[in-house]
């Protein structure tokens, strides 16, 4: 299967050059592969810094591309890290490159990283799903540009207690919304097995959240590793094929100049 979320050097949490990704795609037989690396523009907050030098990441990508041509065909993606008060300037951007593919993520809520252990200082877990899932359907509505939603319950990931009191019965109330805006917006859900990586049991979001996705007539879900390392490609994507088929998907989504393309599962 194809991975397309996949993270390199350009990325400031990922040291993995672009070739190590490149190589191990080809070892596991992938005919081709997304790079995805970050861009989170305005977020002082944040340790490291999230901005992708685009100048930089688009003629590398366009070079590696041309240099594996025959070998596997690379497509040029990004993950963006999506905020309202800055849906202009992520408009502009979206436009201004020749993405294949952009992921839309929602990585930081009222101006703090969730990453950091005093994010949840004052707030219980059930507060904070909350408001995540709230704001993340504001961003959508407000950021037209988009293609797929990134790992939907992100915070999930780095919560005190991760999954262990979370149910999507319990918050349906707040993440129906979104599938059925981007379903309505005719844009893709992200299945991300970082999920299996990061200890939650399952991809993000979990089976439940597919299974509703489906049922409520979704059609595109476009898969990725958010390997941040090559031992970390195609991660899980065995089990995350016979998830998708168990809830009712037949294909998944590749986008390629912004078009979706379909896989059979
Ligand atoms: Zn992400
Ligand atoms: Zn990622």
């Amino acid at each position: 299967m194809i991975d397309t979320h996949v993270h390199t050097e350009f990325s400031a949490d990922s040291s993995a050059p672009v070739r190590s990704q490149i190589e191990q795609a080809i070892r596991l037989g992938m005919p081709k592969i997304c790079i995805t690396d970050h861009h989170d523009p305005d977020t002082p907050f944040t340790e490291l810094d999230f901005t992708l030098d685009l100048k930089s990441y688009f003629p590398a990508m366009e070079a590696l591309r041309k240099e594996y041509q025959g070998q596997i065909e690379i497509l040029i993606g990004i993950e963006l890290g999506i905020q309202r008060h800055i849906a202009d300037l992520l408009e502009t951007l979206s436009r201004s490159w020749p993405f294949d593919y952009i992921i839309g993520s929602s990585h930081f809520i009222d101006g703090k990283d969730p990453y950091d252990a005093s994010f949840y200082d004052g707030r219980t877990e059930e507060e904070v799903f909350r408001r995540y899932f709230q704001v993340t359907l504001e961003r959508i509505k407000a950021i037209p540009n988009f293609d797929s939603l990134g790992h939907l319950d992100y915070i999930l990931r780095y919560a005190p207690n991760q999954n262990r009191f979370y149910s999507y019965d319990r918050y349906r109330d707040v993440i129906d919304p979104i599938l059925e805006t981007l379903i309505v917006q005719g844009r893709a859900l992200e299945c991300n097995t970082g999920g299996y990586q990061y200890g939650l049991g399952t991809p993000n979001p979990s089976a439940d959240v597919l299974r509703r996705y489906r049922k409520m007539g979704g059609e595109l879900i476009t898969i990725g590793s958010d390997a941040h390392d090559p031992k970390n490609l195609g991660y899980a994507f065995a089990q995350a094929r016979s998830l998708l088929k168990e809830c009712g998907f037949r294909y998944y989504t590749v986008y390629k100049d912004r078009k979706p393309c379909f896989y059979p599962l």
